[in-house]
């Protein structure tokens, strides 16, 4: 019988296995191989940069990241690029450029080792019953099941958890599409590039050791191939030099829109990170949140005066707004005649000196 399952072990999961690992018996379940993995695992698909709110997290949570975590080259530029009204600007922002997987590897290295953690498990199903939570779960082939007083789905965007609580609430979410390409020089700078032909989200590109990540957020449907070949022309005419194509990934992504979207849990059961919702509906930032959320849970449940939801709902009213906030600053970055009016105000922009 465990105290906590925790079904996910991505920024969210790891953080609060690595806080209430000591102090109680905690199950931690990842479909990844996060421990030792072997050439070819599956890896979360990520742009893999560490903005100036998830830093602040990591410093509140006294965490500096490990140099092998770190890729080059280091961004202190955003490139923004507004197709639909040719308009162009560099903005001052310090990110973190990481290798994903190192980065959720060293998470999960930081949880205790009384934590029980089961990579390459994959979460199938939990049953409420009058004493505890059973939860399912596969792993070689062999399905198990578990006995535990409460419930973390840490899962993602895509959360089982999440599903299995209120099937019909889900967030609007995106197909996030990732290629990388071979490239010899890189353009130092993350950029962001905004064409509602392509999506009424954004598109992306970052620089990451020998690659250029070409990324895009689409909204589900048979087009989305089409869309993102369509963005790759036209990089190719903003100077963006691809090479071979080395792979390409894909990925949910969640944008919270309405706060009936950020979703917490029921009973003993809560949601963490991007399952509860919890994500920039601007930037597609997620780190920040993840652990934001991570640490308001654990809070909530080492605190045994009230009632873990309640408190984990009382501690989060903090991100609610700040999601709120981001929704209502969305049309100055979305709407094309207010992000037209905002680049051309030049407001905050800086002019890069080319040799
Ligand atoms: C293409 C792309 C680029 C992004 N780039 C950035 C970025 O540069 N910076 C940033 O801050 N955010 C970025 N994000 C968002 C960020 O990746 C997420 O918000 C963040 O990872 C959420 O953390 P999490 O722990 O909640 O979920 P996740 O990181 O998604 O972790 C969920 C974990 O649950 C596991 N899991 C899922 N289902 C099951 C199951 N049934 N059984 C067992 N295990 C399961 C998964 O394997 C995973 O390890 C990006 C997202 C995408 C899709």
């Amino acid at each position: 019988m465990y105290d906590i399952t925790i079904v996910g072990a991505g920024p969210a999961g790891a953080t609060l296995a690595r806080l209430l690992g000591n102090k109680y018996k905690v199950l931690l379940l990842d479909r990844r191989d996060l421990l030792s993995p072997q050439e070819g695992s599956f890896a979360k698909c990520c742009g893999g940069l560490i903005a100036p709110d998830a830093q602040y997290m990591l410093a509140k949570m006294g965490l500096g990241v490990p140099k092998d975590v770190v890729v080059g080259p280091q961004l202190f530029t955003v490139r923004t690029i507004d197709i639909e009204n040719s308009l162009e600007r560099f903005y001052q922002r310090h990110y973190i450029n990481i290798d994903r997987e190192k980065f959720d590897r060293w998470l999960v290295s930081l949880v205790p080792t009384s934590v029980d953690i089961y990579c390459g498990s994959l979460f199938r199903s939990f049953e409420v019953t009058e004493k505890n939570i059973k939860v399912a779960f596969t792993h070689k082939g062999n399905t198990y099941v578990e006995d535990t007083r409460y419930l973390v789905g840490a899962d993602g965007a895509h959360s089982l958890v999440r599903k299995k609580l209120i099937p019909n609430i889900m967030p609007k979410s995106y197909i996030a599409v990732q290629e990388w390409f071979s490239v010899k020089h890189h353009q130092p700078y993350f950029s962001a590039i905004f064409d509602s032909d392509i999506s009424d989200f954004y598109s992306w590109t970052i620089p990451k050791e020998n690659y250029l990540l070409i990324g895009a957020a689409l909204q589900p449907g048979d087009d989305a191939n089409y869309k993102f070949d369509q963005l790759k022309s036209k990089l190719v005419k903003y100077g963006y030099k691809l090479g071979e194509s080395i792979k390409r990934e894909g990925a949910f992504i969640n944008r919270p829109q309405n706060m009936q979207d950020l979703y917490l849990g029921q009973g003993n059961i809560l949601l963490i990170g991007e399952a509860a919702g919890w994500i920039s509906p601007t930037s597609a930032e997620g780190f920040s949140y993840a652990f934001k959320s991570a640490l308001a849970a654990a809070d909530s449940l080492r605190d045994e005066r009230e009632n873990p939801l309640k408190g984990y709902y009382a501690k989060t009213k903090h991100i609610k707004r700040n999601i709120i906030f981001k929704n209502l600053k969305a049309p100055f970055m979305y709407n094309t005649l207010l992000r037209k009016a905002a680049m051309r105000s030049g407001a905050m922009s800086m002019s890069i000196y080319k040799n």
